[in-house]
């Protein structure tokens, strides 16, 4: 992977075209480009064996014109002030087009999380949350789960902010069902997405039952995306990790292959279809292409290889900005990634509802409510698309921009 690998290159296009067409007023455009704050944090911490270590976290607030700021915390290697930006400023475009009452922000810490222990990584999560500690709150800023962070590292979290301002679970979502995480977000994103192919099949008349579908990546939302849309009557016909793929066209068998991933943390070694690089993977033949896995996995390189009616965008920033007008020229649909991938922060922002009142919502209620947003914001992105004769990134961009560029302007300077 290169340095910058994930979603500023495929944003950026897409806004400016956006704002074009909206014919917004180039300051407001300006504003709405611009994090309100950034904060660089240096992570000091005790290892294992006695000596201390100090790591480079980031915080950026992008833009809560519409509510707190909220995004996740990533740990990885590539963690920088440029990509955390990048990823702050699509989670504004992604809580207004869901229409949540929610910024964008995002955070990380530049980290190859599998080089320490559980221990180190609880001492460095509390010690960096502790340096984030005056610009985050319940109603100012609220993080959650993303690349290499789970709900146990927003349990800590949590504790961490609990134990300086009281107990305020409303602090981070993606938290344990025992410390008021919600039913259904471990599936949302999975959900959100499976939805988000029924709606577009629906619209380009692509029967649902039989359709075929290829995933790329089978973690937390390629397999829930397979469990989904298998349910919905698909066939998915090859799915892959980062170990390498497997193909069957008569469909693979999803319960046994979820239940499989789940034991193993991976495809590998499932006694299923047969072998299939990642690269052979993404030309298949098929109804639905999904991306579930890395930024920029169809680019300029391998564009040309798609055999695929429509590309759906489950993970960030999959299709590149080159990869995409390539596409579009083909007629061949991108369902962007800010509305197909979006269940995730939906159901984050149940959890924080749910945190604030003190009261629990059962699983059907979660994934009812889910549903109903998901729809609404594909009819408004497809109704944009339609009457501006623009894709659906850029319909979905012009959706988001207008609604926080409306707001902006009624909140005044
Ligand atoms: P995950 O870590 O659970 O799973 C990632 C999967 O991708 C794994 O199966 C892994 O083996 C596979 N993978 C990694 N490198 C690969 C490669 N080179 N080729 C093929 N497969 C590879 O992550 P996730 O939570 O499923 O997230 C996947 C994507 O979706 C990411 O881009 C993430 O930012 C995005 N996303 C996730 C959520 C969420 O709620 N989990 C929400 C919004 C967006």
């Amino acid at each position: 992977m290169s340095k910058k690998t994930s979603s500023i290159k495929p944003t950026i296009g897409a806004y400016q075209r956006a704002v074009e067409n909206l014919g917004l007023k180039q300051n407001i455009a300006q504003a709405l480009e611009m994090p309100d704050r950034e904060l660089t944090v240096e992570v000091h911490f005790r290892r294992d064996n006695g000596e201390s270590e100090s790591l480079l976290g980031f915080r950026v607030q992008h833009n809560n014109t519409r509510g707190p700021f909220k995004g996740g915390i990533r740990y990885h290697p590539h963690v920088d002030l440029a990509e955390v930006r990048s990823l702050a400023t699509l989670m504004t475009w992604k809580t207004a087009l869901l229409d949540i009452p929610f910024g964008g922000g995002k955070g990380g810490i530049s980290i190859n999380p599998g080089e320490y222990s559980v221990y180190e990584l609880e001492r460095l999560s509390r010690k960096f949350f502790r340096s984030i500690d005056p610009l985050i709150g319940p109603n100012i800023d609220i993080p959650a789960p993303d690349v290499n962070t789970n709900s146990q590292v927003m349990g800590w979290f949590m504790d961490e902010y609990s134990q300086l301002h009281g107990y305020t679970p409303a602090i981070v979502t993606g938290k344990p069902l025992e410390l008021g995480g919600s039913e259904g977000r471990e599936h949302a994103t999975g959900k959100g997405t499976a939805i988000t192919v029924r709606e577009i099949a629906n619209k380009l008349d692509i029967n649902m039952d039989g359709a075929t579908v290829v995933i790329q990546g089978f973690g937390n939302v390629g397999s829930f995306t397979a469990k989904f849309l298998n349910e919905y009557g698909c066939k998915i016909i090859a799915v892959s990790d980062i170990t390498g793929g497997i193909y069957e066209p008569d469909g693979l068998e999803i319960s046994s292959l979820f239940d499989y991933n789940k034991k193993n943390r991976t495809i590998d070694g499932c006694k299923q279809g047969k072998k299939i690089t990642n690269d052979k993977l993404l030309a298949l033949d098929c109804d639905f292409l999904i991306p579930a896995a890395l930024g920029s996995a169809i680019n300029k390189n391998n564009v040309d290889t798609l055999n695929c009616k429509v590309v759906i965008e489950a993970a960030n920033g999959p299709v590149t900005p080159i990869a995409a007008e390539v596409l579009w020229k083909k007629n061949v649909p991108i369902v962007p990634d800010i509305l197909t991938n979006a269940g995730g922060v939906t159901v984050s922002y149940f959890e924080w509802v749910q945190n604030l009142q003190q009261f629990k919502w059962e699983m059907e209620e979660v994934d009812t409510k889910l549903e109903t947003k998901m729809v609404k914001a594909f009819n408004e992105v497809y109704a944009m698309k339609v009457e501006k004769k623009a894709p659906m990134r850029i319909a979905s961009f012009m959706v988001a921009i207008d609604r926080v560029s409306r707001s902006f302007t009624l909140r005044g300077a």
